[in-house]
């Protein structure tokens, strides 16, 4: 299926590249590179992004915060990161494209407010949209943002990158040999397996949306493209009958 509108959900890793910590030029680029390649093609594009390179709030035990606290922090990493990645697009896309970040947290004079149908507007104008702060509630993730913010946005499907693996294994293919790569599976699996690749909370409103997910190396150039132009890569988690293998 040929997709025109999507979310693309990035971890924090995204940014900081080869470290866990921090940020990276070079991967700033290749994410500015990756989501103005899927502008190009005409796909209508928002990005959710996550602050794992600066702080995760399920870490709060370790430094003595309280948990609300911690989310707190980490969501206002999201939002650094999200500034930094509008900085580069723009930069990068020579002003041909506007790009937009849309925070849950209001923080008025650096970013605008979240507003589903504003949100909507930007995407129809052709503009890049970036979702910064999660969804302004502790006690969750980007991921589940993400499925959130793409059925708020009607989008077609979640396009889930991830640095290091090409989709969603039987078990951990670094530790396991044999373990094999799912091209197509069902939301349940991911539930029933408890998977960890991917939010329980956010495949479960995936599930109930039928929005499609699709994991992928977000390493290897033009694949968000191929996806979107209905070609097969990586895992696509939907409503199938039954699980497919690679
Ligand atoms: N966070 C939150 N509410 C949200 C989204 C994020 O509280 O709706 C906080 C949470 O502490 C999370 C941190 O922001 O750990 C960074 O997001 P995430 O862990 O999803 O980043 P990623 O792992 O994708 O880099």
């Amino acid at each position: 299926m040929r997709y025109e509108r999507v979310v693309l959900k990035l971890s924090g890793q995204a940014v900081s590249g080869r470290n866990d910590f921090g940020f990276d030029p070079e991967a700033l680029d290749h994410i500015a590179e990756q989501v103005l390649g899927l502008r190009r093609l005409g796909v209508a594009v928002s990005v959710v992004i996550g602050g794992g390179n600066i702080f995760r709030g399920n870490v709060s035990a370790n430094w003595g915060i309280e948990r609300a606290e911690a989310d707190n922090i980490g969501m206002m990493g999201t939002v650094v990161n999200s500034l930094l990645l509008r900085g580069v697009l723009v930069a990068r896309a020579g002003g041909q494209t506007e790009v937009r970040v849309m925070t849950a947290i209001p923080i008025n004079s650096v970013a605008e407010p979240f507003i589903r149908l504003r949100a909507v507007h930007h995407l129809e104008k052709g503009y890049i949209v970036i979702f910064a702060a999660g969804t302004g509630n502790p006690y969750v993730t980007t991921d589940y943002t993400s499925a959130q913010r793409a059925i708020e946005t009607r989008s077609t499907a979640l396009l889930f990158a991830k640095n290091r693996a090409r989709g969603i294994f039987t078990a951990d293919p670094r530790t396991v040999p044999d373990a094999r790569m799912y091209r197509r599976m069902h939301y349940n699996t991911i539930l029933r397996q408890n998977l960890t690749i991917i939010d329980q909370s956010a495949v479960l409103l995936a599930r109930d949306h039928h929005l499609p997910i699709h994991v992928f190396d977000f390493g290897e150039q033009g694949t968000m493209e191929r996806i979107c132009r209905g070609e097969d890569r990586g895992t696509w988690v939907g409503d199938v009958d039954s699980d497919e293998l690679e």
